[in-house]
């Protein structure tokens, strides 16, 4: 049927945990259980059954093939690999705190992302790791213990209530904000859900959604200048698991509208080709004066955001790059307001 054709397969993508294994070591280990090492990945982005290749973008992603269990990998058991799709990858990388620093992972359970900052840290710094959800929180806890993180103070609460004013925050200088969003980026594999793209681009589905998506959004731009609020920080990365114009390219132009403080950082992980969609900085291009107009004008700006692409935005299509829907913006502290904070 048409919608099981539609469906995207997805390989397993596992992370490298380095603070308790190499890359070499967990490719050595997998081969010393049968599997062979591909030199590429397939095009079609699918391995063979006891096959694995290294990402050719983030070294300590690892390719597996869609329907593997791990359940009883000693590796998985004992912290040295993470299941996590490559895309969610992308916040940590493109942040890429240095040793030492002090990060905030502002909605951060179950906590992939934070420990992957940890990791990429080496364990050194903090990272203040904050959610309101104390179940979700405990999960952070207990995977990353398993993963080795000894730089992460969990805090239970919403990161809104933290005060940027407050002298704990005084040297926060990187920000991970990966906030509640529709999930809509989300595809299944061959052994979960099977969600497919033909349900995904249902209209039906669309307009169901549009007013949680809205809320979403208007969420995702004050937490988003809440991060901007704090006195020393350089860089905060933005992400969803979503396909939504609305919790992507529409956030970000709000945002930058809203402030003069930060803008979007240039040369964001130059190797990966597909960007985000054109954003106009001021706002949303929305006529709202006449109706027909407005429509007219949405069916103009909607072709133009086919037409022209974000350079400086980051953007995935799961049956084109063989990972979930996903969308990263790295902002970064304008130069004259870094001088005049320091
Ligand atoms: N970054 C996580 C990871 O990679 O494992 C996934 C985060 S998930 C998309 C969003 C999280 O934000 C949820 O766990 C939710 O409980 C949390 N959250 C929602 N509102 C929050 C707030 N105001 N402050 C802190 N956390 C919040």
């Amino acid at each position: 049927p048409e919608h099981i054709r539609n469906a995207v397969v997805l390989p397993r993508y596992v992370r490298v945990n380095t603070l308790k294994a190499s890359v070499d070591n967990v490719i050595a280990e997998f081969v010393k259980n049968g599997f062979a090492l591909e030199k590429a990945k397939p095009s079609s982005g699918l391995l063979r059954s006891n096959t694995l290749c290294q990402d050719e973008h983030i070294p300590e992603i690892l390719l597996l093939p869609s329907n593997i269990d791990l359940h009883d990998n000693k590796l998985l058991e004992n912290g040295s690999i993470i299941i996590q799709d490559k895309a969610s990858c992308f916040p940590a990388f493109v942040l890429n705190p240095p040793k030492g620093c002090e990060v905030i992972d502002a909605c951060a359970a179950p906590g992939n992302k934070t420990s992957h900052l940890s990791a990429i840290m080496q364990n050194t710094g903090k990272i203040r790791a904050f959610d309101m959800d104390k179940r979700r929180l405990q999960t952070l806890i207990k995977l990353s213990g398993r993963a080795g993180c000894k730089n992460i103070e969990p805090i239970l609460g919403s990161f809104l209530d933290a005060d940027p004013t407050d002298p704990q925050f005084k040297n926060v200088e990187y920000i991970l904000l990966d906030p509640s969003c529709s999930g809509s980026g989300i595809v299944g594999r061959m052994d979960h859900l099977l969600v497919t793209t033909a349900d995904l681009e249902s209209e039906e589905v669309e307009e169901a959604d549009s007013a949680r998506v809205a809320s979403l959004a208007e969420f995702q731009k004050t937490v988003l200048l809440h991060a901007f609020r704090f006195p020393a920080v350089k860089r905060v990365v933005y992400s969803t698991c979503s396909k939504h114009r609305e919790e992507n390219e529409d956030v970000v132009a709000a945002v930058l509208a809203a402030q003069s403080d930060f803008g979007l950082a240039s040369e964001v992980f130059p190797t990966w080709e597909r960007r985000g969609l054109q954003i106009v900085e001021g706002g949303k291009l929305h006529l709202t004066s006449l109706f027909i107009l407005f429509y007219l004008a949405r069916i103009i700006v909607h072709a133009f955001y086919f037409l022209l692409s974000a350079h400086n935005l980051i953007r995935t299509d799961p049956s084109q790059d063989h990972v979930i829907g996903f969308f990263v913006a790295l902002f970064e502290r304008k130069p004259a307001r870094l001088a005049a904070a320091a």
